[in-house]
């Protein structure tokens, strides 16, 4: 069996590469937990010292690596570059915190001595999506093995060439040979993975079936998991907000990554008093944004990840339209190759649309209105997921106050929701579980062991 890299800009298969065999698996586990059996005695100091160098590498090669991230999922090349940055932060910034992040903590008892340490658990598996190819996997790997574990990886079937680009970032910077391992393998495979007694624990960043695919598995074998799954991310627009400010926050939040994100801003709940202001301002900015060649300069929006992605994103707009809502802007599949499609803006979003209660992963906007605060808090909370949510308000105490009646894992105030290394990461309700990122991610793949000296 092959896997295939298809550039989704043109429709055209331009690399292939080869599965691993189940006895190429085996082997791959067994090197990463040999690895990890010296790597968990290193220092922090020597463990940083690589760390440090693979966010050389990364920043070496960022150019090289946004390349790839456009052929493979169409991402636009500057997008990339930035993309690869961040990774590189992440790594420095674990490089520098882990040894105070995994400090051990004396605690006062009866007892002469007792203190918590923090190690590490072996080799992990990773599941990843290809929307994000580098950060996804970064921001597991970096805190993972700066806290001594092994990791390997099962990335998406669409981006193999970023897989083993990124297993090549710690070959180069030094990490000891295996510790960090691509597994060119189907979804078919994972459950071998899993099965084995090597493989402790994992993590999955992706959709709700293939969670439910990985955790079920994990947890018959009781193994450990963290979940980062979809989201519907609510963005409430208040009528005391500064509708400029919203319009260029919503926009910039539906589009980032031509909506392939899973804390993009995908419903937008408006007061009924701004409501018609803000989509003239909304509609404006959407669709301002210049969709193109992924490899250009100037490109803002790129082809989405895979036609068939593509296809059931406009199956989506097509059904909410049937129960009534209004295309404002786009949605039009666009003549000629690849699987673009344009900023898209539906308003009339209401309850039993697939644009009100289902993740819409690319640049359609669901604009949903109501009546009030107490309105749009109970629309916002009218969904399976829980990953993030914005507040757009003029007055700042009644913007934390709304955030926090939100059900959701992060919510930000006049901003955009992102991820930051320093900062907890993940959801609530069907948007996973777990935390990744800050002092909380990196103690999900550690044995938090208490010693006591009697
Ligand atoms: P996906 O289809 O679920 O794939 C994610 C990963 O899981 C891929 O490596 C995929 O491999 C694998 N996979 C799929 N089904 C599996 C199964 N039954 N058993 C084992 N592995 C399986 O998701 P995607 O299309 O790549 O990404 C989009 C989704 O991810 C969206 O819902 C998005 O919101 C979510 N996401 C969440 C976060 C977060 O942090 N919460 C971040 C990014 C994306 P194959 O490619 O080989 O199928």
């Amino acid at each position: 069996m092959t896997i295939k890299a298809i550039n989704p800009a043109t429709g055209e298969t331009f690399a292939s590469y080869q599965e691993m065999t189940e006895d190429g698996l085996r082997e791959a586990i067994s090197r990463a937990h040999n690895a990890f059996l010296d790597w968990r005695r290193t220092g922090f100091s020597s463990r940083a010292a690589l760390m440090h160098q693979a966010a050389e590498v990364l920043r070496k090669n960022a150019g090289k690596y946004a390349d790839l991230m456009a052929r493979e999922m169409g991402k636009p090349i500057r997008d990339g570059v930035a993309e690869v940055q961040k990774c590189a932060a992440a790594c420095g910034y674990y490089a520098d915190n882990t040894e105070q992040f995994l400090a051990t903590e004396q605690i006062k008892t009866e007892a002469r001595k007792s203190h918590v340490v923090f190690q590490p658990l072996g080799v992990v598996l990773a599941v990843m999506p290809w929307n994000f190819p580098f950060w996804q996997v970064f921001r597991f790997a970096a805190p993972g093995l700066m806290a001594g574990n092994g990791a390997v990886m099962k990335h998406s079937s669409n981006v193999p060439g970023c897989a083993l680009a990124i297993e090549s970032v710690f070959q180069d910077a030094g990490f000891p040979k295996g510790l960090f391992r691509t597994l060119m393998i189907s979804s078919a495979q994972v459950d071998a993975v899993l099965e084995n007694p090597l493989v402790r624990a994992a993590t999955l960043t992706g959709s709700g079936p293939a969670g439910r695919a990985v955790a079920g598995k994990a947890a018959s074998l009781l193994k450990k998991t963290v979940l980062e799954l979809g989201g519907s991310d609510p963005y409430l627009v208040l009528e005391d907000a500064d509708l400029e400010l919203a319009a260029a926050v919503c926009a910039r939040g539906r589009l980032i990554n031509a909506g392939q994100s899973c804390i993009a801003a995908k419903r937008f709940i408006v007061v009924d008093k701004v409501h018609d202001r803000f989509v003239e301002l909304f509609v404006k900015r959407m669709a301002a944004a210049k969709m193109g060649d992924p490899l250009k300069q100037d490109t803002e929006i790129g082809p989405l990840a895979r036609h068939d992605l593509r296809d059931a994103l406009h199956r989506q707009v097509e059904s909410s339209i049937a129960k009534g809502a209004r295309c404002v802007l786009g949605g039009e599949i666009p003549r000629g190759p690849g699987s673009y499609y344009p900023p898209t803006v539906l308003t009339g979003v209401t309850k039993g649309m697939p644009a009100y209660s289902e993740e819409l992963f690319g640049p359609v906007a669901s604009v949903i209105r109501v009546g009030n605060e107490d309105a749009a808090i109970a629309a916002a909370n009218d969904s399976i997921f829980g990953l993030g949510g914005g507040v757009i308000t003029g007055d700042i105490a009644r913007g934390e106050r709304v955030a926090a009646e939100i059900e959701s894992g992060n919510v930000f105030v006049n901003d955009n929701v992102r991820s930051d290394p320093r900062l907890p990461f993940g959801g609530v309700k069907q948007s996973g579980f777990g935390r990744e990122l800050s002092h909380y991610g990196i103690k999900e793949f550690v044995n938090i062991k208490t010693v006591v000296v009697g």
